[in-house]
């Protein structure tokens, strides 16, 4: 057995538990990653002691969850530890377990979803004490329920879906009795509570390097037709795009984030990713902004691709016009969607814009972007100026909008003189634009 090397103030609570009387064992998700040889911030705690009794030993608590037994220990760096007292279930509904103190190790982790969860780490004797073979399961690569597999997904929908999550996130597979199991249990996902399954797809794509092998697990197992059936259809080629969003360039993680929920959402029937996103209990600050980039998307793909094909590539008037329909903040994201897509279509044999055409389209972008107008706020003319001329209304508007067209069409025409020229000669004749 290798040592685990919990950092100091985890070996430290144990101790302090342990010196006062109490069993302490380290379990879940730390053990899993230190025996994979992986850092985990969160080493978590399960003790014989009651949350009462934690709370008095330590100096500095926060009651995280107290009616499930779990009290938040403080260490000497501000860190907080989650110490939860044994416990086992009482009851299930499918949904939430409500639990019993005064259990012993073993039930404890006989109530965890899958074996790899369900190892306990003594800190301070360097002990391991796993009863479902958690270890062997972890050096194998297999993710297996602990128990009946059909009794553990009926007593928590969720666990299906935790499964699914932590074999994409490993690279694992699913023991057969438990993919069976998930796939029984998909039909009564409706159980679960949007804000679970929304979170359940952030973690998903937060914690795995490729997200796609997990969706298509979705699909596969019946949860997309429960859970989000507008994405019943969604294809291989859809899903690995999520993967293609790692380059050219990696975002920060909350935008890294918003950005595969986008390209999932991609999949959607056109028109309806807005009532998909509302059903899951996305923000309204998300929720409008993947709408305005998934609609930017669906209107400049085509003809970006058809530029990208064509022997002289994009014109400066083609990028000036993306730019302005999808705006200048957000143009790089969408030529980042696109280009995931792209990039998947040209991994399945189709044809797609290379490579080296979408970097430089990115580079000209970025350029002309920042040089050249392309927002209502950049004309050289506003509304007040066009008041002057006896313009009001719905006319004004309109006339702001073909300006912009114009000038996106020939940015020298954007000067005061020549714009104030330009809608009085419209208004003269009476065309429009
Ligand atoms: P992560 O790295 O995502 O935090 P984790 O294994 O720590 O992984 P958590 O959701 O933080 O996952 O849960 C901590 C532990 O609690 C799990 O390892 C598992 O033992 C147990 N657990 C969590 N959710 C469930 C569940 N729905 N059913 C049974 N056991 C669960
Ligand atoms: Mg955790």
């Amino acid at each position: 057995m290798t040592t685990l090397n919990p950092p100091p103030a985890v070996l430290t609570i144990a101790k302090i538990l342990e010196d006062k009387g109490h069993e302490t064992w380290c379990v879940g998700g730390a053990v899993r990653d230190a025996m994979l040889g992986e850092q985990h911030l969160d080493w978590d705690f399960a003790t014989a002691a009651t949350p009462d009794q934690v709370r008095k030993i330590f100096r500095r608590t926060v009651p995280v969850g107290i009616e499930f037994g779990t009290v938040g220990v403080l260490d000497e760096h501000n860190v907080m530890h989650e110490v939860t007292t044994f416990r086992r279930d009482v009851q299930t509904d499918g949904r939430h377990a409500v639990v019993e103190f005064g259990a012993s190790l073993d039930e404890d982790l006989a109530r965890r979803d899958f074996t790899i969860n369900a190892v306990a780490y003594s800190p301070t004797r360097n002990v391991v004490h796993d009863p479902f073979h958690g270890e062997k399961d972890l050096r194998a690569g297999i993710v297996r329920a602990v128990g009946d597999p059909q009794d553990r997904m009926r007593e928590d929908r969720l666990r299906a879906l935790r499964a699914i999550r932590f074999a994409a996130r490993y690279g694992f597979v699913i023991e057969k009795k438990t993919w069976a199991a998930i796939v029984d249990s998909a039909p009564h996902m409706s159980r679960l509570s949007p804000e679970r399954v929304r979170q359940e797809i952030e973690k998903t794509m937060d914690q795995v390097p490729c997200p796609s092998g997990a969706f298509a697990n979705w699909r596969d197992s019946g949860a997309f037709a429960t859970l989000v059936p507008d994405l019943v259809g969604v294809t291989d080629i859809q899903l690995r795009a999520i993967d293609h969003l790692r380059r050219p360039l990696l975002p920060t993680r909350p935008q890294r984030r918003l950005l595969r929920i986008a390209m999932l959402l991609a999949a959607v029937p056109a028109g309806r990713s807005g009532n998909a996103m509302k059903a899951l209990r996305f923000s309204n600050a998300a929720a409008s902004w993947i709408t305005s980039l998934l609609d930017s998307l669906a209107g400049l793909e085509p003809s970006m691709r058809t530029a990208l094909a064509a022997s002289h590539g994009a014109t400066d008037a083609d990028i000036r016009r993306w730019v302005s329909v999808a705006g200048r903040t957000r143009f790089a994201s969408v030529l980042r969607l696109a280009d995931a897509r792209w990039w998947a279509e040209r991994e399945a044999g189709e044809k797609a814009p290379g490579d080296a055409a979408v970097a430089s389209l990115h580079r000209r972008a970025l350029r002309i972007a920042y040089r050249d107008p392309v927002e209502l706020s950049d004309l050289a003319v506003d509304g007040t100026d066009l008041q002057k001329l006896g313009l009001s209304g719905p006319a004004l508007g309109k006339a702001l909008h073909d300006l912009l067209e114009a000038v996106v069409r020939d940015p020298t025409l954007n000067t005061p003189d020549r714009l104030m020229a330009l809608v009085k000669g419209r208004s003269a004749t009476g065309t429009g634009a």
